[in-house]
């Protein structure tokens, strides 16, 4: 079966950017985020479970899962959060289980912003950050999602602090100038992990 190399960064890092160019360059990114935010709605058992840990508006009239109506209803409470998280992770991981079966490259990557703190590199043969300072991640949030700088500054402060990730990572990727040094980075890097 294929390597796995977990590849993770920062709000506005650049994590999906590099994913991009690690397609481009022939290998497949399973995007947990996304896959995640495609199975609340999918997935009816799910959809079950979670009717019963937060109410029936946790899903609308069409049956679509009510990201804002969930995540008020998690907001500052740790205990509801981690049920929740308890319920989707096990359905992504088998998502992801049945996606790799699939695959017939050596090595496929695995986006997750929330790698280290889920601790997933652990089922990864490598771990890959993305990182860049942060006035220029905040700078690129600001321009790409038009929020104030407080907002994304707000954001930054609950995440893993970048000098934590650094220390943890196998690879790092620092995103602090173009697109061109980007790619050329990614190229090198996947085309050293052995
Ligand atoms: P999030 O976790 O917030 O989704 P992300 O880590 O996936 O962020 P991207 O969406 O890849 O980050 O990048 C953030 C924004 O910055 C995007 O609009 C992207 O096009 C831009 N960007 C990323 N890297 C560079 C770069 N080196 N030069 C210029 N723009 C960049």
């Amino acid at each position: 079966s294929p390597k796995i190399i977990g590849l993770t960064g920062g709000i506005g890092s650049g994590k999906t950017t590099v994913a991009r160019f690690i397609e481009e360059l022939g290998f497949p990114v399973y995007y947990s985020d996304d896959r995640a935010k495609t199975i609340v709605n999918d997935d009816k058992d799910l959809q079950i479970r979670i009717k019963e840990l937060l109410g029936e508006q946790s899903y609308d009239k069409e049956g679509l899962y009510d990201r804002k109506f969930v995540a008020d209803k998690v907001f500052n409470n740790k205990d509801l959060l981690q049920k929740l998280n308890e319920i989707i992770h096990p359905a992504v991981r088998i998502d992801f289980e049945n996606w790799i079966r699939k695959q017939t490259k050596y090595l496929v990557f695995k986006e997750t912003a929330l790698l280290f703190e889920l601790k997933l590199n652990r089922q990864c043969y490598k771990s890959l950050l993305v990182t860049a300072e942060d006035n220029i991640r905040i700078k690129r949030v600001m321009d790409r999602d038009h929020k104030t700088y407080r907002e994304v500054e707000t954001i930054m402060e609950k995440q893993m602090p970048e000098k934590d990730k650094i220390k943890i990572a196998d690879c790092v990727i620092y995103n602090n100038t173009n697109l061109e040094d980007l790619k050329e980075q990614t190229e090198k890097i996947v085309f050293s992990i052995e």
